[in-house]
């Protein structure tokens, strides 16, 4: 396994094995690999020749009164779960590499579409310091296809949207969820959580499979969320929201809609947690 820094060093590399018809997977990361990441490393594997992941902590997709500064940097422990896992090659730009002039002063990209609700609502600007750095690993890594996870389901469907409307020549995939044992999805901000708030998160995941069932028995959609989000409350959480939306545009769902996502946010203690799952009503619960 190499591990690079420099951009336009990444950039080069990758450019000659695509000339040697090689096809490229890539999995951007924060780092602080889990379990969940590394499933995406394994769809990597089944879909390209040469596999990419970057461990990058993107400050530009940071809030101000976010954990940018304490967010867990664990990068030798990373490389080797990497490795292990026969990873090709690992990208690790600093930031003055990705933002030479500072990321104030930085050409953006921005969806337009998508970025507004949800997540996007509470984390103002998240998007755009997502499909920023996202474009510009694009091109350093020059991917045939790039795996993302759908825990961050909003980020998926961001990604595709910048893909779609800038014809770049990128197949994207979405990987399942992976959990810990009692539920809870894997997170790098789940370490921010007592033990005892470990337990209790698992809540968020009994919460909307209950709500998952209930849209099956086409309950009202409205008397779901709001008992959703009381039982959220007592279960210690605040909410920040409690959706159910239809899966393509994140648009709020009816009952015609066929295929729904159930998504949920909420702090815990200090960390905020997401979490999802698709429902489609002519399917079972996946
Ligand atoms: P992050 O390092 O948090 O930016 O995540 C990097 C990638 O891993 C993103 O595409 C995430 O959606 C994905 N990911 C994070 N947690 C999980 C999980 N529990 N299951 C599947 N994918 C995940």
């Amino acid at each position: 396994m190499e591990v690079i820094q420099v951009p336009k060093q990444f950039q080069s590399l990758m450019l000659s094995l695509k000339q040697q018809g090689k096809k490229i997977g890539f999995v951007p990361t924060m780092g602080n690999l889990h379990s969940g990441h590394l499933s995406l490393i394994d769809i990597a594997k089944s879909k390209a020749d040469i596999i990419v992941a970057s461990i990058f902590v993107n400050p530009m997709q940071f809030g101000p009164n976010e954990d940018f500064d304490s967010y867990p940097r664990t990068m030798k422990a990373d490389l080797e779960k990497l490795e292990a896992k026969g990873t090709d090659y690992v990208f690790t730009p600093t930031i003055e590499q990705v933002y030479p002039l500072g990321k104030e002063v930085h050409t953006s990209v921005e969806a337009n579409r998508l970025t507004d609700k949800l997540c996007g609502a509470s984390r103002p600007g998240h998007f755009k310091g997502v499909t920023t750095v996202v474009n510009m690993l694009f091109n350093i890594v020059q991917p045939n296809v790039a795996i993302f996870g759908k825990k961050d389901y909003q980020q998926l469907q961001v990604i595709k949207t910048m893909v779609s409307d800038l014809l770049l020549p990128i197949e994207i995939i979405g990987g399942d969820i992976v959990r810990e044992d009692n539920g809870l999805a894997m997170s790098s901000r789940n370490g921010y959580l007592s033990e005892e708030e470990l337990n209790r998160a698992s809540e968020l995941r009994k919460i909307i499979l209950s709500a998952a069932e209930a849209v099956k028995n086409r309950l009202p959609l409205s008397e779901i969320k709001s008992n959703a989000k009381s039982s959220l409350s007592e279960a210690g959480f605040k909410v920040d929201y409690f959706d159910i939306v239809r899966q393509h545009d994140l648009e709020d769902a009816d009952l015609n809609d066929k295929q729904l996502l159930i998504a949920a946010a909420a702090w815990l203690g200090q960390p905020r947690l997401i979490d999802n799952i698709e429902v489609n009503l002519t399917d079972e619960l996946k």
